[in-house]
């Protein structure tokens, strides 16, 4: 009999269709940087060879899923796939009413303009770029309820998306449970390295919460991989199918937004989703005013049909031991090579330490921003920013935020790459981390006023 703890986390597919990518020149990709103002979101896709930029959308469909698509059903109104999508949500995650839309960010925007007034605090584990936006810009300030451990890379605590309960009812008391619309929490939490929140810690937040009449709203982005690293490190779920965990964490909760674009295997796609009825109509109706009418919000027929079966493929025991398996696959190599990342491994990314690896540029020289540039530069490897420049500015002082994570983010697509490209991608980081002591640092000289990550541009220091 095989003894299947003995086997590595081979890909559940085989490829039926290849896109091929191209090797530049080093030349070519010095000219590319210098065209995109030294920020990798301003290159072009056809300059890139192995794109590590984000998972966001950057998912292989699968044939099922591709065969949804040609079931698209166009109607403006009562899609039938917009019913499958909502069956697909009901059984997969639990909750009762659903409201589609473009994508997270959408779904975003509206529940931060149903739930938060002026002057009101909202609660997270760390924050998300335009989660936090589309609070501020609803009048309500974030504030960050994280557990220490969360802040330092080095730390192997296996829940570091976990709340710290004693940050959160001290804000409650401080400002007043009437000041707190609803706790915003992620699963997994991407700004500290795709880490997860535990079940015992989501239960207990709950309690907090319900004692004090106060919400919670889960950015349910990547809860199947939050569920399997429950499964592997949460004492007493080793035997509970990640479908299971996935339920019970949604159970736990009063709505979400999603951004079907990274666990659910779409390349465009969201929904809020809630369980108050009153609250539903609410959004249903204003995703009228920002989207489309309530059963395609921002999508066509044929792509709710995808998400309905990605929901499905998202929770699969084989898929989700892979997708993992495989980020973990090259964050493993990195830290063989003895550069140092953020630990322990997340579930979409491995995330680069650029502090303690450009330990001679100081936070004002965009340390991040400069690592990414050059291991582009290297290979035609594009990773991304998280640091001083996705933290972005203070609203009141106009400072930067200084955020103790400066981090490069190497995020997998799902089902996209092979072992071969993770073994090509670690080399660049080698060849780059050898010569690191050359790689200066960078300036803004242009900034956008909002999420300036995406657009901004830099000159060398
Ligand atoms: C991507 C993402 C969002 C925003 O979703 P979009 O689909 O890009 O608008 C929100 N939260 C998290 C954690 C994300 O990763």
């Amino acid at each position: 009999m095989s003894n299947q703890k003995k086997r590595s986390w081979a890909e559940p597919y085989k490829i039926k269709m290849v896109e091929p990518v191209r090797i530049t020149t080093f030349e070519e990709r010095k000219k590319a940087l210098e065209e995109a103002g030294y920020n990798t979101f301003l290159l072009r896709s056809r300059d890139v060879y192995i794109d590590l930029l984000t998972d966001s959308g950057t998912s292989a469909m699968s044939d099922r899923q591709w065969a949804g698509m040609m079931m698209g059903d166009e109607s403006y109104a009562g899609s039938t796939n917009f019913y499958h999508l909502e069956e697909a949500i009901r059984e997969y995650y639990g909750y009762k009413y659903v409201v589609p839309t473009h994508q997270g960010r959408a779904a975003e925007h509206i529940i931060s303009q149903l739930l938060i007034k002026k002057g009101d605090f909202i609660p997270g584990n760390m924050y998300f770029t335009t989660t936090k936006l589309h609070q501020e810009l609803a009048g309500g300030t974030f504030v960050d309820v994280i557990i220490d451990e969360a802040h330092d890379p080095e730390n192997e605590h296996p829940f570091k998306a976990n709340i710290d309960l004693d940050k959160l009812e001290s804000l409650i008391k401080e400002k007043g449970p009437d000041k707190i619309p609803y706790v915003s929490f992620a699963t997994t939490v991407n700004m500290a390295g795709g880490q997860p929140i535990s079940l015992e810690n989501l239960r207990a937040v709950r309690e907090l919460t319900q004692k004090y009449g106060i919400k919670i709203i889960h950015d349910m982005t990547r809860v199947a991989e939050n569920a399997y690293l429950i499964q592997k490190r949460e004492p007493g779920y080793e035997n509970t199918p990640v479908k299971e965990i996935v339920r019970e964490i949604c159970s736990l909760t009063d709505g979400a937004t999603m951004s079907a674009k990274k666990d659910a295997l779409v390349n465009i796609g969201g929904f809020l989703a809630v369980n108050d009825e009153e609250l539903f109509d609410r959004a249903r109706n204003m995703v009228v005013v920002y989207e489309g009418l309530h059963t395609y919000g921002g999508m066509a027929g044929r792509d709710m049909e995808a998400l309905a079966i990605g929901i499905s493929e998202s929770v699969d025991h084989d898929h989700i031991r892979a997708r993992v398996g495989q980020v973990e696959y090259l964050g493993k190599k990195i830290i063989d090579m003895g550069i140092p990342v953020v630990k322990p491994i997340g579930s979409h990314g491995v995330f680069l330490d650029a502090k303690k690896i450009l330990p001679h540029l100081s936070q004002e020289l965009l340390p991040a921003q400069s690592l990414a540039a050059a291991i582009y530069l290297d290979s035609g490897v594009r990773s991304m920013e998280r640091g001083v420049v996705s933290s972005g500015r203070n609203p009141e002082t106009g400072d930067h935020n200084y955020p103790s994570l400066e981090l490069v983010r190497l995020t997998i697509p799902r089902r996209v790459y092979t072992q071969a490209h993770m073994d090509v991608v670690a080399e660049s980081v080698e060849a780059v981390y050898e010569n690191r002591t050359e790689i200066s640092g960078l300036k803004f000289v242009y900034e956008p006023e909002y999420l300036r990550f995406f657009q901004s541009r830099f000159a060398v220091v």
